[in-house]
């Protein structure tokens, strides 16, 4: 039996479920927008299904990336973060969307230039931005310019500031990207069980030489302590983004 489980996990017909070990038929994960059905744990989605899970059907426009990853080979403008324009229940907005799986959705120069474009384009087209994050922080391969991508977004989101920003914190946002842009926005949700923070737990028990909470990072408690504004399920994701994007169309 364990065999026979073991091949069907491999085959992705079926998923273990991180949280509660459950397995489930992925086929039913999908439909259920990857959220399991016991415990109610967010999967980690990549971009392609974020986008797919949240905008219109059909409605999504990507725009051009403006810099290519030096790295990725000719042709190729994957990047860890997708942006373009689309309808959330009929309202328009511009969108950009990290992606965890593509190089653990870090922010180098690409990154910075792509959030950058969509601030500047969202504040021309007087659209609303949705940001959804999901990064381990800087990109440190990139050194110092991958630092500067916090100072440059920071800088975009100030000159852009009249220009309505909803950010979703997705599981994880860390590093730099909290510590940026990211923490700007006018209204900040989070999906249930996200980390949210700047170092991880491990390094500062290490150096504070302390022991944590186990809720440490976790969006409940940052609920509590006032960072983020609500904690939002997967379910109930596109009737709360089409609320505000509504309510900041009201002049
Ligand atoms: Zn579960």
């Amino acid at each position: 039996m364990t065999d026979i489980l073991e091949i069907a996990k491999k085959d992705g017909r079926w998923t273990e479920c991180p949280k509660c070990s459950e397995i489930v038929i992925t086929e039913k994960l999908r439909q259920n927008l990857w959220v399991c059905q016991h415990c109610g744990y967010h999967f980690r989605v990549n971009a392609p299904t974020r986008i797919e899970m949240t905008c219109d059907e059909g409605s999504f426009v990507e725009s051009m990336p403006p810099v290519r990853d030096q790295e990725e080979t000719a042709g190729s403008h994957d990047e860890a973060i997708t942006c373009g324009r689309a309808r959330i229940m009929g309202r328009e907005c511009a969108i950009g969307v990290m992606d965890f799986f593509h190089k653990g959705g870090s922010m180098g120069a690409a990154v910075g230039e792509a959030i950058v474009s969509l601030m500047q384009a969202a504040s021309r087209k007087r659209l609303p931005i949705v940001m959804f994050c999901a990064s381990g922080g800087v990109r440190v391969q990139e050194g110092i310019w991958g630092l500067f991508q916090m100072l440059r977004t920071v800088h975009a989101r100030t000159r852009t500031s009249d220009t309505p920003m909803i950010t979703v914190f997705t599981d994880p946002t860390t590093g730099g990207v909290t510590a940026s842009f990211a923490a700007l926005a006018d209204v900040m949700i989070a999906e249930p069980g996200s980390r949210i923070g700047f170092a991880g737990p491990r390094v500062i028990e290490a150096t504070m030489s302390c022991t944590l909470p186990e809720d440490f990072q976790d969006a409940s408690r940052l609920v509590k302590a006032g960072l983020i504004d609500m904690i939002v399920h997967r379910h109930k994701m596109r009737e709360t983004l089409a609320f505000f994007l509504e309510w900041f169309s009201r002049d």
